[in-house]
Order: structure tokens, then C-alpha cells, then sequence
């Protein structure tokens, strides 16, 4: 009886499933179609740009070509409607046009026919995207990867979707959306302004752009004004700053000018909706008792500003009533004023510099402060516009653990009333880790903060890596278990030597991905993005144990990554730390390559020494150098310490010291010894000087590459402090796979 019963359940959903997809009306069937697509003659350039995405994204599936129609010309057959026109109102009396503005739509059918209405720039366009994603399965996952699976067939019975934008302006800031206009459009980016990669390809509608960032050094720069006008700019310390720092926002004549410019700008440059009067890129602000009394009156420095930008907003006001003024809430301004408001034409914009990406808002001690600023400035701030960070700027390739806290981030932006979300990724290049993705998903929850994120990676990975998507899945959980572990955070300046990135990240990672390869090793074009997924891992393998990943390829794959995707940098700037440039790190791959080929090849020594310990030797004086150390320096201690160091020294200048003992090579092969010293360092293995960084300097780093076999080796460093600050750490890369600090479990004493 049960068994029936489940059988009875099982036929009737096939029955079910057999209705829905033989729906009443068939949009195509077999490459043939009723139906025709129709424009109004008034249609926006917008609206036929929609009209013509829809033809040649159904021919795509359907290998049938729709004829477009005017409306005016009586059509007979079965309908696809784009836009709001006179048929619509007609079809769905109660439909109300909306705003031109509007990014919401609605795709309904009407008996057979299918109505797709939304604002004239932008929101037709997305309902036809909406109902070539939902029905018929389309995905453009990036500017070069669109998938239209093939149907012979398509039906329906009824459609009623309609959607309104989570955020209303939706800034996906990495490059290949930003100079990939139609792309942009698909994924229902709404920011791009930019002429596009490809001759001819114009900006589908329009956008929610904001013009300029960090605009005061530009409105009021020093290079025009700070000789004649040098009271124009922030006083520091009792001076005038003369190059770019911030300017003084007390000053009337300031106010005046920034007035004019911004508005020649508006009229100059009038397709923007938000003009930037922003803070400049540093925290210098002006120390003057005007600017200062002003700060303290407000509650703080985004007091003074707030205070300076509403004047600029009021004078703006009559002749750009549907216009912005942008300002910042960062760094020095990020928290919210007292006793002032920002105006109504008035867009804030805060920035999460600061936050810990891989933890909720409300859920890490790194961000506690920010979700209070959010919230203090959402309950005064008419506009609130949030700059996001979502990648690491250090080295754009590094592995970031975020994908399961973007989601919540842009669910707190819009739930504190965020009108726009500027999320920075890879802006300048297309090196970050797992691009396509990332900034697909963001696309997606910007538009749906509510959309579920699961679903959304296993869409992409299952569309994007083909057989390779459980795989890709699978590491992405590596990362959520290793990066993510308790008691880790992150900002988005990462670098390779963090210690989130442990040998058992790598090398579980790389275990996952030559599975993923393996799955995809008959299609190269899926081979190749997997490939460059896990660039990333031997990226950091390579920044890590370049021993180790010469001898895996990780160099190799590295190249060939670099290479066919074109990436020319790898970082935001030299500030951050990493290697800009992709060309100098492939140089640098080169430098330690060769250096790996013409490592000095040492035997084993013939010695037993199985206690722990190094000998060290200190000496005093005025030296220069650690040979100097020896001639002309006072031996004044001897012993054994556990360690190579001088951290527990408690001399601060004119002290050196040798640290001699054996060195145990756990495996025959080359080993990269890293020193790093304030001041002069010089390092022997066997007696053979293999590395030389003497002489008085401030920190410096020197690698030596020796072939040792396995067995004990004499290792004696030689270092010495001249004066002011002073320093000394060893790294050892290993063939055995260790890297890190020189481990004291590898070092004997020389004395038994
Ligand atoms: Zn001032
Ligand atoms: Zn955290």
C-alpha cells in the first residue's frame, strides 16, 4: 500500500513536470516560432538595445531568428513586448509606467504573449535578461564566458516575475566589468561609464554614475593656489602643508571655489548623479583653531566636513535639483557627526578600510566599531553609499576567504539604507583569486542581498568549471576551514608570509585541484580555468617554499596563468608590500631559478651531534663590520643558547655576535636560507661564505641557496648592531616542505 502510494506521488510529479514544461504556448519549437518581438516607435535606444539582446539571445538557443515589429504595424501571430508602451497599458490596465530611472521590472504574459516592461534606461533591459537567465538558462559569467544551452523547445504557461534592485547603485569595481560595458549591463552593474575594449561597443541605457573620487586635490589643488594662496590648505603642526594633504575647510574663499568648480563640472559633465567633493587620500586634515573649533562643535573631523559640504550642496541645489554631493566617511571622518545632518542632496560615503573581511559585522571584534558608524551615519544620512572592499590589495592574487560573509556585509548595507555599494576588487588588472566568481556573486547580491549564496556558487561553479565545479566547491570549504579557523582575521592587506596560509592550506588545496583537473583533462578551455583557480595556491607556494614549488611546477603554472590571461600587475601599489609589476615577478622567478641551478653543492659532515643548542661568541665596540667585529671587537661573553636571536640582548648599539652550530638537512636537496638584519650580517655553511649583507645598514634581506646532502652541515652567522635600531630573524625553506622561521629542532650544538 505504501509502496503504491509513493509510486501514485512519483507519476503524478512526472505528470506535473510533463505540464509545466509542455506548457500551453511554445515561444519555439524545432528552430520554428509564432511569435514576433515588438517595439514601440518611441522606444528608448535603451529598450531596443533590449529588444535586440532578447533576439539574439533566443536565437542563441533556439536557432530561431524572431522578426522584429513596430507596434503601430498590426502584428499578427504571439507577442514579445519590450517596453513600456501603449500595448502594455492596453494589456495590463493597472501597470503604471515607471520612472526612467528605475532599475525594477516586470516580465508578464499576457494569454500568449509575453510583456516585458521596467524604467526606459535600464529596467526593460534587465527584464529581459531576468527571463533569459530564469527560463531560458542563460548565465554570463564573465566578459568572456556566456553560456545559451541549446533547447529545441520551450513553453509556457504563465510569467509573472517582477524584481526591484536590493541596491540601487551597483558599482562592481574590477576591471573586467569596468571596461566591459555590455558585460557590466548583463550582470545588471549599473555603475559603467567607460567606452568599452571593443571597437563599436557602446553603453547599453545609461548608468548611476558618480564622478571622481577624492576630488578636493583636484577642485583646489596646491600646484594652482599654494603660492599665492597657501592659507587654502591644511595647517599642520603650525605650517601650511604645500603638497597634497587636505585643504582648509574653514576658509570662505575655499568654500567659494570649491562651489564654482563643482558646478562647471556639473554642467560640464552632466550625465553623473553624484559629484564628488571628497576628502583626499591621506589623514592630514587641517590643525587650525578655526577648523578645529568647527570639528569639536560637530562631534569631530566628518563634523567639519559635513558641515562644509552641506554649503556646497545648497548652492547646488537650484540649478541640479536631481543631483549629489558625494563625500566620504574615512579614515579620519568614518565616524558620524553630532548636531549636524548631512542635507538631502547630500550622498555619504563610507568606506570599510578597516573591516575584517572574513567575519560578519556583528560577529568580530575588528568591526564592531564600523557597524556603529554604519548605523549612526544610516540614521542621519538621507543618502548612504558604502565603498567596499572584497579583495586583497596587497597581492590581488592571495586566496581570501570571504565568500561566505559578502553575502551578510551587503544584507547590513542595505538593511542601514546603503543607495549604492562601491565593491573594489582587482580595479587595475584581472589577478585576483577567483575573479569571475567574485564578482559575479557580487553582481548577483547587489542586486538580491537576500539571494542564497550556496546556490549562487554552485551555479557558477557547475556552469563555469563543468566537471570540475564539486572540486572547486571542495576547496573553497578548505579555505572556509583552514583561512577562516578560530582566531583569524583579515583586512584586505594580505601578505604571502601571513600565517593563515599554512603547508596543510597548500597542500590539501593542491591535492583538491589536481582532482579538478583530472575531471576536465579531456576540455582544455575548462583545463585552462582551473588552471588559473589555482594560480592563487602556487602562487603562494612559490612566495613561501620556492624549493618546494620548483620541484612541483607551481613556477610553471604561475607563467602559464600570466600569460594567457594577460596579467600585468599583481598589486594595488609598492606601498602594499607585494610585487607590483607580473613582469618583475616572472624576474624573479628567473633570479631564483638560477639560483636554485647554481647552488654550491656542500657533502654531509662525518659528526654525530645530537644536542640541541647554538654556541654564540659576544662582542663589543665601535666596528663597522662583522669582519671588523673580530680584529678590533671585545669578546665578552660566551655560552649556549637555544636559538639564533638577539632578541633577549639587552644592549641596543655597538654589540655583535657568532652563533655557531650544526645545521641538520632533513633531505638532500636545495635549501634557501633568508636573513634579515639591522645592521651587517654574514652567513658560512661548511665554512664556505654563502651569503653577505655586511656592513651598517638598516634592515636588509640576504638569501643564500645551498645544496646540502642530508646530515649535519656547520652553519656559523656572523652579525653585528652599529647603532640605532637593531634586528635579526633567519628563514629557512626546506626541500622536506618546512618554511619558516630557522626551526631550533634543526640546530646542534657544536660543543659535545
Ligand atoms: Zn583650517
Ligand atoms: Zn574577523
Amino acid at each position: 500500500m505504501r509502496r503504491l502510494s509513493v509510486l501514485f506521488l512519483a507519476l503524478l510529479a512526472l505528470l506535473t513536470l510533463a505540464l509545466t514544461s509542455c506548457g500551453n504556448h511554445k515561444l519555439f519549437r524545432n528552430g520554428k516560432s509564432e511569435y514576433t518581438i515588438i517595439l514601440s516607435p518611441d522606444a528608448t535606444e535603451s529598450e531596443r538595445y533590449a529588444a535586440e539582446e532578447l533576439r539574439y539571445w533566443i536565437k542563441e538557443v533556439s536557432w530561431t531568428d524572431l522578426p522584429l515589429a513596430d507596434l503601430s504595424g498590426g502584428v499578427r501571430g504571439k507577442r514579445l513586448v519590450v517596453g513600456f508602451n501603449p500595448l502594455v497599458s492596453e494589456m495590463v490596465p493597472e501597470a503604471v509606467k515607471p520612472e526612467d530611472r528605475d532599475d525594477s521590472f516586470t516580465v508578464r504574459s499576457v494569454g500568449g504573449d509575453i510583456l516585458f516592461w521596467g524604467g526606459s534606461l535600464r529596467g526593460t533591459l534587465y527584464a529581459v535578461y531576468s527571463f533569459l537567465e530564469e527560463e531560458l538558462g542563460c548565465r554570463w559569467y564573465s566578459s568572456k564566458v556566456s553560456v545559451a544551452p541549446h533547447k529545441d523547445v520551450w513553453s509556457f504557461n504563465k510569467l509573472d516575475r517582477h524584481e526591484e534592485p536590493g541596491i540601487k547603485i551597483r558599482d562592481n569595481c574590477v576591471l573586467d566589468v569596468r571596461s566591459n560595458p555590455v558585460f557590466s549591463a548583463r550582470t545588471r552593474n549599473n555603475f559603467v561609464r567607460l567606452p568599452g575594449n571593443n571597437p563599436g561597443e557602446t553603453i547599453p541605457g545609461t548608468a548611476e554614475g558618480y564622478w571622481g573620487v577624492h576630488a578636493m586635490g583636484y577642485l583646489v589643488s596646491p600646484a594652482e593656489f599654494y603660492s599665492t594662496h597657501p592659507e587654502y590648505f591644511s595647517m599642520r603642526d603650525g605650517k601650511r602643508v604645500p603638497r597634497y594633504a587636505q585643504l582648509c575647510l574653514s576658509n570662505p574663499e575655499v568654500l567659494d571655489i570649491c562651489i564654482d568648480r563643482i558646478k562647471d563640472v556639473m554642467r560640464r559633465e552632466p550625465d553623473y548623479l553624484i559629484y564628488s567633493v571628497e576628502q583626499n587620500d591621506n589623514q592630514e586634515f587641517c590643525q587650525c583653531d578655526e577648523c578645529t573649533a568647527l570639528a569639536e562643535k560637530y562631534g569631530g573631523q566628518s563634523g567639519l566636513m559635513v558641515w562644509f559640504v552641506n554649503q556646497v550642496a545648497d548652492a547646488v541645489k537650484e540649478e541640479f535639483p536631481d543631483k549629489y554631493i558625494g563625500t566620504f566617511a574615512y579614515q579620519y571622518t568614518r565616524h558620524a557627526p553630532k548636531d549636524i545632518a548631512p542635507r538631502d542632496n547630500v550622498v555619504i560615503r563610507l568606506c570599510s578600510i578597516e573591516c575584517c573581511m572574513f567575519h560578519e559585522y556583528d560577529d568580530c571584534e575588528l568591526n564592531v566599531d564600523f557597524l556603529k558608524d554604519l548605523r549612526d551615519w544610516s540614521a542621519i544620512a538621507p543618502h548612504l553609499y558604502i565603498w567596499d572592499y572584497v579583495t586583497d590589495f596587497a597581492q590581488y592574487s592571495l586566496p581570501v576567504a570571504n565568500w561566505k560573509t559578502m553575502g551578510p556585509h551587503i544584507k547590513d548595507f542595505r538593511d542601514n539604507n546603503a543607495i549604492g555599494i562601491l565593491e573594489e576588487g582587482d580595479y587595475q588588472t584581472v589577478s585576483c583569486e577567483l575573479r569571475e566568481m567574485r564578482s559575479w556573486l557580487l553582481a548577483k547580491l547587489m542586486w538580491n542581498p537576500d539571494a542564497d549564496v550556496d546556490a549562487l556558487i554552485k551555479d557558477f561553479t557547475d556552469g563555469y568549471y563543468g566537471a570540475a565545479g564539486p572540486f572547486i566547491r571542495e576547496y573553497l570549504e578548505l579555505e572556509d576551514s583552514i583561512l577562516r579557523r578560530p582566531g583569524i582575521h583579515s583586512d584586505c592587506y594580505i601578505s604571502a608570509s601571513d600565517p593563515m596560509y599554512t603547508n596543510e592550506f597548500i597542500f590539501e588545496g593542491r591535492k583538491i585541484f589536481a582532482a579538478a583537473k583530472e575531471a576536465v583533462a579531456s576540455d582544455q578551455i575548462l583545463y585552462d580555468r582551473v588552471e588559473t583557480a589555482e594560480m592563487p595556491l602556487c602562487l603562494l607556494l612559490m612566495q613561501k617554499n620556492p624549493i618546494v614549488g620548483f620541484q612541483e611546477g607551481a613556477d610553471d603554472l604561475v607563467r602559464s596563468v600570466v600569460e594567457r590571461e594577460g596579467i600585468d600587475r599583481m598589486a594595488e601599489g609598492e606601498w602594499s608590500g607585494g610585487v607590483v609589476s607580473a613582469k618583475r615577478l616572472m624576474e624573479q622567478f628567473d633570479r631564483l631559478e638560477k639560483g636554485m641551478k647554481e647552488a654550491p653543492e656542500f657533502p654531509a659532515a662525518d659528526v654525530k651531534a645530537t644536542i640541541q643548542g647554538v654556541a654564540y661568541k659576544k662582542y663589543e665596540g665601535p666596528f663597522m663590520s662583522t669582519s671588523q667585529m673580530l680584529t678590533k671587537g671585545k669578546l665578552v661573553n660566551s655560552g649556549i643558547m637555544p636559538w639564533i636571536g638577539i632578541d633577549n640582548d639587552p644592549d641596543n648599539d655597538h654589540f655583535g655576535y657568532v652563533f655557531d652550530c650544526w645545521f641538520k638537512a632533513e633531505q638532500d636537496g636545495v635549501h634557501q636560507f633568508t636573513v634579515v638584519s639591522d645592521d651587517g650580517a654574514v652567513l658560512l655553511i661548511d665554512g664556505s661564505e654563502v651569503l653577505d649583507i655586511d656592513g651598517s645598514h638598516s634592515v636588509q634581506t640576504g638569501l643564500a641557496m645551498v645544496n646540502l646532502a642530508k646530515g649535519l652541515h656547520r652553519f656559523t652567522l656572523r652579525y653585528f648592531e652599529d647603532c640605532e635600531g637593531q634586528s635579526l630573524d633567519i628563514y629557512l625553506a626546506a626541500p622536506d616542505g618546512y618554511n619558516g622561521h630557522l626551526p631550533a629542532s634543526r640546530l646542534f650544538t657544536p660543543n659535545q
